[in-house]
């Protein structure tokens, strides 16, 4: 399956680095993250898999935190706005208007 390394803002979204670009890594092994198109992160070092939903993300500023909706929907506007390719844009635009919406209705969202 097609995938980008995941390169893009932090998803919680009181976190005031959520216009900052990072390209994140796996906290338990250090490998890069990358993302495919049904939303999962894989990473690239010890092979764990689940969706980006389910992952927490600490950007330095607050410890791991799950992301919120408002939090991806902006990231995915991050992703657009830094992309380098066509795979890229349709890849985020893919996340923000499909599989965002699907984890809404499965209530994977706290807030
Ligand atoms: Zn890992
Ligand atoms: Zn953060």
């Amino acid at each position: 399956m097609q995938e980008i390394l995941f390169e893009s803002a932090c998803p919680y979204v009181e976190c005031i680095n959520n216009n900052t670009k990072y390209t994140w890594r796996h906290h338990n092994c250090g490998g890069n993250e990358k993302l495919n198109r049904m939303g999962d992160l894989r990473c690239l070092k010890c092979g764990s898999c689940a969706p980006m939903v389910d992952w927490k993300f600490d950007c330095g500023n607050h410890g791991f935190q799950r992301g919120s909706y408002q939090g991806y929907k902006h990231l995915c506007m991050i992703m657009i706005s830094i992309a380098d390719t066509e795979d890229e844009i349709e890849f985020a635009q893919n996340l923000s208007f499909n599989v965002i919406p699907k984890w809404k209705r499965e209530g994977k969202f706290n807030n």
